[in-house]
């Protein structure tokens, strides 16, 4: 067999159709595609406004500037994600810190995240962003998560990257009914792609101007947000923010948008996957993706736990030996405070102990809408072979 990754795009015959027609157009960047894109994604997940960038990061980036997020603030998110959705407080001079997580979603656990607030209140330190990381595609319990910002008076920014497509209670993740906004990535490991790209969504008219703004360079042509009254001409322009350059290409847009247009069977594809490895691994030593009834996951990933005390092998050993069936299994995700730079900045080996035990003992199998019938039965009997024996 072939080597079979984790993770892999679906590009079609239309997706290269739809990027060929943007090259043969007046516009690679800052024309009408990415507009066409954010109104697409904004009306699939039920929210006003999208805003789309360069990638997740810069989205988690913005959204931070955006929240307000600052020197001497707290940005509180899961030890298990990407290290991106930490490292947007360190871009904002603000510091991150870490919420324990659920030991069935692997989600931010709402308990810890409870009784850590609690705490917080009592020491006068409250964080001013919390980023739930809706972990291989479900969503975190976002009504709860809500209702604790409410009483404590954060901002809430979902980190959506794995989850377009998803729902929770029936609507789309990143409609932000109980967010304030939901941060995408359109990497090609992710639901959909536009190659490198990211979008935040949001319901606030006062957060989408804002996100606009930081997106190019903090520089507005609108006269409602200058200062001063002298319009010096039709050129004139201000930068009134301190911005960047996060700015996606229509080139990417369009391949984004094209792929929006397949994504519902992109994600029922990958629940077809799921199902066939929940019944066939049923039986081995081997904890499968516990699964909330709130949530309708958009399977990003399909993450399996050994249970160790039940296998004669090491998670190494039976990770290197399905590779070496060149299987291209992979791990999610090392906890982000246990990296030498957050280690740096003060967090110790042990402080999260039920991210470090999920650590210890997972492995992502691989899932994509185009693994065939023939590959994944490979998968499954690798494994099977492996943990039997
Ligand atoms: C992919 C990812 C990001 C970053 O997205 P990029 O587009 O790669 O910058 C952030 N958070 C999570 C959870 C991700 O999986």
């Amino acid at each position: 067999m072939s080597h079979i990754p984790y993770a892999r795009q679906w590009v079609n015959q239309e997706d290269v159709d739809a990027l060929i027609a943007v090259l043969n157009s007046d516009w690679l960047t800052q024309g009408p595609v990415i507009a066409e894109f954010e109104k697409k994604v904004a009306q699939y997940c039920g929210v006003r406004y999208a805003v789309a960038v360069a990638n997740g990061t810069a989205a988690l980036h913005i959204a931070c500037q955006a929240a307000g997020l600052g020197s001497g603030d707290l940005l509180w998110t899961s030890p298990n994600t990407f290290t991106a959705s930490a490292n947007c407080a360190f871009y904002c001079n603000a510091t991150p810190d870490f919420v324990d997580i659920d030991p069935s979603t692997y989600n931010l656990s709402v308990e810890e995240l409870e009784t850590k607030l609690v705490d917080a209140e009592k020491t006068g330190s409250l964080p001013k962003v919390v980023i739930p990381v809706h972990f291989a595609g479900q969503s975190c319990d976002m009504e709860r998560i809500q209702a604790l910002s409410r009483r404590y008076g954060f901002t809430v920014i979902e980190d959506a990257c794995h989850a377009i497509g998803g729902n929770y209670k029936n609507r789309k993740v990143g409609s932000c009914q109980f967010s304030d906004m939901a941060v995408f990535s359109f990497h090609p490991a992710k639901v959909i792609t536009s190659g490198e790209g990211g979008l935040i969504t949001t319901n606030s008219e006062e957060t989408y101007e804002k996100l606009c703004l930081l997106r190019t360079h903090g520089i507005t042509k609108d006269e409602r947000f200058m200062e001063g009254n002298s319009i010096d001409g039709p050129w004139y322009y201000q930068q009134i923010e301190l911005g960047m350059n996060y700015r996606i290409s229509d080139i990417h847009a369009a391949l984004g948008l094209s792929q929006l247009t397949r994504i519902d069977s992109f994600v029922l594809r990958r629940h077809e996957l799921v199902e066939c490895y929940n019944k066939e691994l049923a039986d081995l030593p081997i904890t499968l993706p516990w699964q909330h009834a709130d949530t309708w996951s958009a399977f990003h990933l399909y993450v399996i736990r050994l249970n160790l005390d039940e296998i004669n092998q090491t998670r190494k050993e039976v990770f290197e030996r399905l590779r070496a069936e060149n299987i291209g299994v992979n791990v999610h995700y090392i906890p982000v405070h246990t990296q030498p730079y957050y280690r740096r900045h003060g967090f110790s080996q042990k402080s999260f102990p039920e991210a470090e035990k999920y650590y210890s003992e997972t492995i992502t199998l691989p899932l994509y809408p185009l693994m065939t019938k023939g590959q994944q039965d490979y998968v499954i009997e690798a494994l099977k072979e492996i943990l039997h024996g």
